[in-house]
Protein backbone atom coordinates (compact mmCIF):
# COMPACT_ATOMS: atom_id res chain seq x y z
CA UNK A 1 0.00 0.00 0.00
CA UNK A 2 2.67 2.13 1.08
CA UNK A 3 4.53 2.13 -2.30
CA UNK A 4 0.77 2.19 -4.50
CA UNK A 5 0.63 6.01 -2.64
CA UNK A 6 4.23 6.61 -3.82
CA UNK A 7 3.17 5.77 -6.88
CA UNK A 8 0.10 7.98 -7.24
CA UNK A 9 2.71 10.62 -5.95
CA UNK A 10 5.02 10.04 -9.01
CA UNK A 11 8.17 8.91 -9.62
CA UNK A 12 10.12 11.96 -9.15
CA UNK A 13 10.64 14.40 -6.65
CA UNK A 14 12.64 18.27 -6.91
CA UNK A 15 13.80 19.35 -3.89
CA UNK A 16 15.52 22.91 -3.07
CA UNK A 17 17.92 23.39 -0.75
CA UNK A 18 19.42 27.21 0.49
CA UNK A 19 22.38 27.00 2.07
CA UNK A 20 23.36 29.68 4.83
CA UNK A 21 25.05 33.04 3.61
CA UNK A 22 28.35 33.48 4.18
CA UNK A 23 28.86 36.93 4.12
CA UNK A 24 25.50 38.28 6.56
CA UNK A 25 26.20 41.82 4.79
CA UNK A 26 25.55 40.54 1.38
CA UNK A 27 22.24 40.82 -0.55
CA UNK A 28 19.92 37.94 -0.13
CA UNK A 29 17.89 36.96 -3.39
CA UNK A 30 15.63 34.39 -1.85
CA UNK A 31 12.84 36.93 -0.59
CA UNK A 32 10.11 34.10 0.52
CA UNK A 33 10.06 30.23 1.35
CA UNK A 34 6.77 28.23 1.29
CA UNK A 35 5.85 25.35 3.63
CA UNK A 36 4.16 24.16 0.66
CA UNK A 37 7.63 24.02 -1.26
CA UNK A 38 7.17 27.17 -3.32
CA UNK A 39 10.03 29.31 -3.17
CA UNK A 40 10.22 33.50 -4.32
CA UNK A 41 13.39 35.05 -5.51
CA UNK A 42 14.35 38.55 -6.26
CA UNK A 43 16.68 40.03 -8.50
CA UNK A 44 19.16 42.26 -6.11
CA UNK A 45 19.82 44.70 -9.25
CA UNK A 46 16.06 45.52 -9.72
CA UNK A 47 14.33 44.27 -6.37
CA UNK A 48 10.73 46.45 -6.80
CA UNK A 49 9.73 44.65 -10.09
CA UNK A 50 11.64 41.09 -10.93
CA UNK A 51 9.99 38.75 -8.62
CA UNK A 52 10.11 34.90 -9.69
CA UNK A 53 8.10 32.15 -8.28
CA UNK A 54 9.32 28.77 -8.27
CA UNK A 55 7.23 25.65 -6.98
CA UNK A 56 8.83 22.21 -5.77
CA UNK A 57 8.17 18.98 -3.85
CA UNK A 58 9.80 20.82 -1.06
CA UNK A 59 12.09 23.57 -0.04
CA UNK A 60 14.72 23.40 2.80
CA UNK A 61 15.50 27.22 3.78
CA UNK A 62 19.17 27.87 5.08
CA UNK A 63 18.81 26.68 8.91
CA UNK A 64 17.11 23.12 7.84
CA UNK A 65 19.41 20.42 9.49
CA UNK A 66 20.48 17.78 7.83
CA UNK A 67 18.05 15.68 9.93
CA UNK A 68 15.59 16.92 8.26
CA UNK A 69 16.67 16.79 5.15
CA UNK A 70 17.26 13.09 5.93
CA UNK A 71 13.96 12.89 7.20
CA UNK A 72 12.23 13.62 4.30
CA UNK A 73 14.27 11.16 2.00
CA UNK A 74 14.79 8.21 4.33
CA UNK A 75 11.09 6.79 2.54
CA UNK A 76 12.47 6.56 -0.63
CA UNK A 77 15.88 4.93 1.01
CA UNK A 78 13.34 2.40 2.40
CA UNK A 79 11.52 1.58 -0.67
CA UNK A 80 14.90 0.04 -1.91
CA UNK A 81 14.64 -2.59 0.42
CA UNK A 82 11.32 -3.54 -0.95
CA UNK A 83 13.45 -4.02 -4.40
CA UNK A 84 12.64 -0.31 -6.18
CA UNK A 85 15.81 1.01 -7.63
CA UNK A 86 16.54 5.23 -6.81
CA UNK A 87 18.61 7.64 -7.64
CA UNK A 88 19.45 10.83 -5.51
CA UNK A 89 21.06 13.67 -7.19
CA UNK A 90 22.47 16.62 -5.97
CA UNK A 91 22.74 19.36 -8.92
CA UNK A 92 23.71 23.19 -8.31
CA UNK A 93 26.58 25.78 -8.79
CA UNK A 94 29.99 25.30 -7.28
CA UNK A 95 29.82 26.23 -3.59
CA UNK A 96 26.28 25.61 -3.26
CA UNK A 97 26.03 23.06 -1.17
CA UNK A 98 26.10 19.13 -2.99
CA UNK A 99 28.38 17.96 -1.08
CA UNK A 100 27.23 19.21 2.23
CA UNK A 101 23.89 17.46 1.48
CA UNK A 102 25.59 13.74 0.35
CA UNK A 103 28.32 13.78 2.79
CA UNK A 104 28.65 15.47 4.97
CA UNK A 105 30.34 19.22 6.37
CA UNK A 106 33.64 20.58 5.03
CA UNK A 107 35.21 20.02 8.33
CA UNK A 108 34.37 16.37 8.20
CA UNK A 109 33.24 16.13 11.94
CA UNK A 110 31.58 13.24 12.64
CA UNK A 111 28.29 15.06 12.84
CA UNK A 112 26.26 16.42 10.64
CA UNK A 113 26.64 13.07 8.18
CA UNK A 114 24.96 13.68 5.17
CA UNK A 115 22.59 10.99 3.11
CA UNK A 116 25.05 8.97 2.07
CA UNK A 117 26.27 7.78 5.43
CA UNK A 118 22.52 8.01 6.75
CA UNK A 119 21.16 5.83 4.50
CA UNK A 120 23.52 3.18 4.46
CA UNK A 121 23.00 3.27 8.41
CA UNK A 122 19.39 3.09 7.56
CA UNK A 123 19.47 -0.15 5.18
CA UNK A 124 22.17 -1.94 7.68
CA UNK A 125 19.09 -1.07 10.68
CA UNK A 126 16.01 -2.06 8.39
CA UNK A 127 17.73 -5.39 7.83
CA UNK A 128 18.40 -5.83 11.44
CA UNK A 129 15.12 -6.01 11.90
CA UNK A 130 13.79 -8.53 9.24
CA UNK A 131 14.25 -11.76 10.26
CA UNK A 132 12.39 -12.85 7.63
CA UNK A 133 14.65 -11.98 5.05
CA UNK A 134 18.55 -11.78 4.46
CA UNK A 135 20.26 -8.89 2.66
CA UNK A 136 24.11 -8.41 1.40
CA UNK A 137 24.78 -4.44 0.87
CA UNK A 138 27.35 -3.89 -1.64
CA UNK A 139 28.72 -0.63 -2.57
CA UNK A 140 30.98 0.84 -5.66
CA UNK A 141 31.90 3.87 -6.14
CA UNK A 142 33.13 5.97 -9.25
CA UNK A 143 33.71 9.73 -11.03
CA UNK A 144 32.76 10.30 -13.90
CA UNK A 145 34.97 12.81 -15.79
CA UNK A 146 35.19 13.97 -19.31
CA UNK A 147 32.86 10.87 -20.45
CA UNK A 148 35.28 8.31 -19.00
CA UNK A 149 34.92 6.33 -15.53
CA UNK A 150 37.14 5.74 -13.08
CA UNK A 151 36.87 3.34 -9.79
CA UNK A 152 37.44 5.83 -6.60
CA UNK A 153 37.43 2.69 -4.18
CA UNK A 154 40.80 1.36 -5.20
CA UNK A 155 44.15 1.64 -2.64
CA UNK A 156 46.32 3.48 -5.19
CA UNK A 157 44.74 6.59 -6.92
CA UNK A 158 47.76 7.17 -8.75
CA UNK A 159 47.76 4.42 -10.75
CA UNK A 160 46.89 5.16 -13.96
CA UNK A 161 45.04 1.92 -14.62
CA UNK A 162 41.87 2.66 -12.68
CA UNK A 163 41.05 4.50 -16.08
CA UNK A 164 37.59 2.79 -16.72
CA UNK A 165 36.06 3.06 -20.25
CA UNK A 166 32.81 3.07 -21.79
CA UNK A 167 31.90 -0.40 -22.52
CA UNK A 168 28.51 0.36 -23.97
CA UNK A 169 26.72 -2.11 -25.42
CA UNK A 170 22.99 -2.32 -26.88
CA UNK A 171 21.50 -2.56 -23.61
CA UNK A 172 21.74 0.25 -20.66
CA UNK A 173 25.66 -0.22 -19.36
CA UNK A 174 25.53 -1.36 -15.76
CA UNK A 175 28.41 -0.47 -13.78
CA UNK A 176 31.12 -1.75 -15.55
CA UNK A 177 34.59 -3.39 -13.84
CA UNK A 178 34.60 -0.87 -10.72
CA UNK A 179 35.09 -2.66 -7.71
CA UNK A 180 32.30 -4.05 -5.23
CA UNK A 181 32.55 -4.04 -1.73
CA UNK A 182 30.71 -5.76 0.95
CA UNK A 183 29.42 -3.66 4.03
CA UNK A 184 28.63 -5.11 7.34
CA UNK A 185 28.43 -2.21 9.36
CA UNK A 186 28.54 2.08 9.15
CA UNK A 187 32.29 1.51 10.33
CA UNK A 188 33.55 -0.12 6.76
CA UNK A 189 31.19 2.42 4.92
CA UNK A 190 33.21 5.39 6.63
CA UNK A 191 36.54 3.35 5.78
CA UNK A 192 35.58 3.86 2.02
CA UNK A 193 33.75 6.97 1.61
CA UNK A 194 37.27 7.92 3.19
CA UNK A 195 38.61 6.16 0.47
CA UNK A 196 37.09 7.75 -2.47
CA UNK A 197 36.66 11.17 -0.75
CA UNK A 198 41.07 10.61 -0.79
CA UNK A 199 41.09 9.49 -4.33
CA UNK A 200 38.60 12.29 -5.52
CA UNK A 201 41.03 15.27 -3.64
CA UNK A 202 43.89 13.45 -5.33
CA UNK A 203 43.21 14.45 -9.00
CA UNK A 204 41.43 17.03 -7.66
CA UNK A 205 44.59 19.62 -6.44
CA UNK A 206 46.64 17.39 -9.61
CA UNK A 207 44.24 18.43 -11.95
CA UNK A 208 42.70 22.34 -11.01
CA UNK A 209 39.83 21.68 -9.14
CA UNK A 210 38.51 18.27 -11.44
CA UNK A 211 36.53 17.29 -8.96
CA UNK A 212 34.22 20.21 -9.54
CA UNK A 213 34.38 19.18 -12.39
CA UNK A 214 33.31 15.49 -12.16
CA UNK A 215 30.39 13.42 -10.85
CA UNK A 216 30.85 11.09 -8.26
CA UNK A 217 28.48 7.87 -8.00
CA UNK A 218 27.88 5.98 -5.19
CA UNK A 219 26.11 2.90 -5.79
CA UNK A 220 24.71 0.75 -3.02
CA UNK A 221 23.65 -3.08 -4.30
CA UNK A 222 20.96 -4.23 -1.72
CA UNK A 223 20.04 -8.39 -2.37
CA UNK A 224 17.74 -9.91 -0.59
CA UNK A 225 17.05 -13.51 0.03
CA UNK A 226 13.77 -14.68 1.84
CA UNK A 227 13.29 -17.97 3.98
CA UNK A 228 11.20 -19.10 0.85
CA UNK A 229 14.07 -18.42 -1.16
CA UNK A 230 12.78 -15.92 -3.27
CA UNK A 231 15.40 -13.12 -4.24
CA UNK A 232 15.10 -8.85 -4.45
CA UNK A 233 17.98 -7.06 -5.87
CA UNK A 234 18.47 -3.29 -6.36
CA UNK A 235 20.09 -0.33 -6.19
CA UNK A 236 20.41 3.14 -4.67
CA UNK A 237 22.80 6.00 -6.72
CA UNK A 238 23.52 8.28 -4.56
CA UNK A 239 25.20 11.25 -7.26
CA UNK A 240 27.04 14.21 -6.50
CA UNK A 241 27.22 15.83 -9.93
CA UNK A 242 29.84 18.53 -11.19
CA UNK A 243 29.19 22.03 -10.94
CA UNK A 244 26.55 23.44 -13.24
CA UNK A 245 28.05 26.77 -13.38
CA UNK A 246 28.38 28.66 -16.78
CA UNK A 247 32.31 28.84 -17.73
CA UNK A 248 32.87 32.34 -19.36
CA UNK A 249 34.83 31.07 -22.74
CA UNK A 250 37.21 33.32 -22.49
CA UNK A 251 38.45 32.18 -19.10
CA UNK A 252 38.91 29.02 -20.71
CA UNK A 253 41.32 27.36 -23.11
CA UNK A 254 42.06 24.15 -24.07
CA UNK A 255 41.54 21.40 -21.25
CA UNK A 256 39.66 23.58 -19.59
CA UNK A 257 37.86 24.35 -22.16
CA UNK A 258 37.13 20.86 -22.40
CA UNK A 259 36.22 19.69 -19.08
CA UNK A 260 33.26 22.85 -19.51
CA UNK A 261 31.92 21.46 -22.28
CA UNK A 262 31.60 17.62 -21.35
CA UNK A 263 29.92 19.07 -18.15
CA UNK A 264 27.39 21.23 -19.41
CA UNK A 265 26.54 18.13 -21.96
CA UNK A 266 26.37 15.60 -19.40
CA UNK A 267 24.28 17.57 -17.14
CA UNK A 268 22.08 18.68 -19.70
CA UNK A 269 21.54 15.64 -20.94
CA UNK A 270 20.88 14.45 -16.94
CA UNK A 271 17.77 17.07 -17.30
CA UNK A 272 16.72 16.20 -20.60
CA UNK A 273 16.58 12.36 -19.49
CA UNK A 274 14.71 13.19 -16.33
CA UNK A 275 12.10 15.67 -18.15
CA UNK A 276 11.52 12.81 -20.77
CA UNK A 277 11.04 10.65 -17.79
CA UNK A 278 8.27 13.48 -16.20
CA UNK A 279 6.64 13.73 -19.35
CA UNK A 280 6.12 10.18 -19.38
CA UNK A 281 7.92 10.51 -23.25
CA UNK A 282 8.15 7.12 -25.21
CA UNK A 283 11.72 7.82 -26.28
CA UNK A 284 14.25 8.90 -23.58
CA UNK A 285 17.48 9.96 -24.68
CA UNK A 286 20.04 7.93 -22.04
CA UNK A 287 22.57 7.56 -24.43
CA UNK A 288 23.87 10.75 -24.86
CA UNK A 289 26.01 11.04 -21.69
CA UNK A 290 27.79 8.77 -19.91
CA UNK A 291 26.05 9.66 -16.98
CA UNK A 292 22.60 8.90 -18.40
CA UNK A 293 24.11 5.37 -19.55
CA UNK A 294 25.71 4.14 -16.59
CA UNK A 295 22.52 5.06 -14.83
CA UNK A 296 20.04 3.88 -17.38
CA UNK A 297 19.03 0.61 -15.33
CA UNK A 298 18.16 2.61 -12.21
CA UNK A 299 16.28 5.57 -14.00
CA UNK A 300 13.20 4.00 -15.90
CA UNK A 301 10.70 2.28 -15.24
CA UNK A 302 9.48 1.86 -11.49
CA UNK A 303 12.90 3.48 -10.42
CA UNK A 304 12.06 6.55 -7.83
CA UNK A 305 14.28 9.82 -8.77
CA UNK A 306 15.16 12.70 -6.22
CA UNK A 307 16.76 15.41 -7.36
CA UNK A 308 17.95 17.84 -4.84
CA UNK A 309 18.59 21.80 -6.89
CA UNK A 310 20.73 23.58 -4.43
CA UNK A 311 21.55 27.33 -4.44
CA UNK A 312 23.59 29.69 -2.82
CA UNK A 313 21.44 33.09 -1.53
CA UNK A 314 23.93 35.92 -2.31
CA UNK A 315 23.46 38.13 -4.69
CA UNK A 316 26.28 37.69 -6.70
CA UNK A 317 24.41 34.21 -7.42
CA UNK A 318 21.82 35.45 -8.81
CA UNK A 319 22.20 34.34 -12.21
CA UNK A 320 23.49 30.84 -10.92
CA UNK A 321 20.29 30.07 -9.11
CA UNK A 322 17.85 31.35 -11.79
CA UNK A 323 19.56 28.92 -13.65
CA UNK A 324 19.38 25.93 -10.98
CA UNK A 325 15.79 26.75 -9.96
CA UNK A 326 14.97 26.41 -14.03
CA UNK A 327 16.74 23.55 -14.72
CA UNK A 328 15.07 21.70 -11.61
CA UNK A 329 11.58 22.97 -12.68
CA UNK A 330 11.99 21.43 -15.35
CA UNK A 331 12.80 18.01 -13.97
CA UNK A 332 9.77 18.34 -11.97
CA UNK A 333 6.32 17.63 -12.20
CA UNK A 334 4.39 19.78 -9.27
P1 LIG B 1 29.48 22.08 -3.44
O1 LIG B 1 29.72 20.63 -3.16
O2 LIG B 1 28.16 22.33 -4.08
O3 LIG B 1 30.61 22.73 -4.19
P2 LIG B 1 29.87 22.35 -0.60
O4 LIG B 1 28.96 21.29 -0.09
O5 LIG B 1 31.31 22.04 -0.61
O6 LIG B 1 29.40 22.85 -2.05
O7 LIG B 1 29.57 23.67 0.25
C1 LIG B 1 30.40 24.82 0.20
C2 LIG B 1 30.68 25.26 1.64
O8 LIG B 1 29.46 25.64 2.28
C3 LIG B 1 31.28 24.17 2.49
O9 LIG B 1 32.20 24.74 3.37
C4 LIG B 1 30.09 23.62 3.26
O10 LIG B 1 30.47 23.01 4.48
C5 LIG B 1 29.22 24.86 3.44
N1 LIG B 1 27.77 24.52 3.45
C6 LIG B 1 27.05 24.12 2.40
N2 LIG B 1 25.76 23.90 2.72
C7 LIG B 1 25.67 24.15 4.04
C8 LIG B 1 24.60 24.10 4.99
N3 LIG B 1 23.36 23.73 4.63
N4 LIG B 1 24.87 24.45 6.26
C9 LIG B 1 26.12 24.83 6.63
N5 LIG B 1 27.17 24.90 5.79
C10 LIG B 1 26.97 24.57 4.50
MG1 LIG C 1 31.29 19.42 -3.85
Amino acid sequence: LYNMLQELRGNIRVFCRIRPMFNEEAKCTIDYIGSDGSLMVIDPAKPQNARKIFQFNKVFGPTATQDEVYRDTEDLIRSVMDGYNVCIFAYGQTGSGKTHTMCGPSNRSNKDMGINYMSLNDLFQISSTREDVKYEIRVQMVEVYNEQVRDLLVADASNTKLEIRSCSSDGGLSLPAASMHLVQSTADVLDLMKLGEKNRAFSSTAMNQRSSRSHSVLTVHVHGQDISDSTTSSCLHLVDLAGSERVDNYETTGDRLKDAHCINKSLSCLGDVITGLAQKNPHIPYRNSMLTQLLQNSLGGNAKILMFAHVSPEADSYGETISTLKFAQRASTV
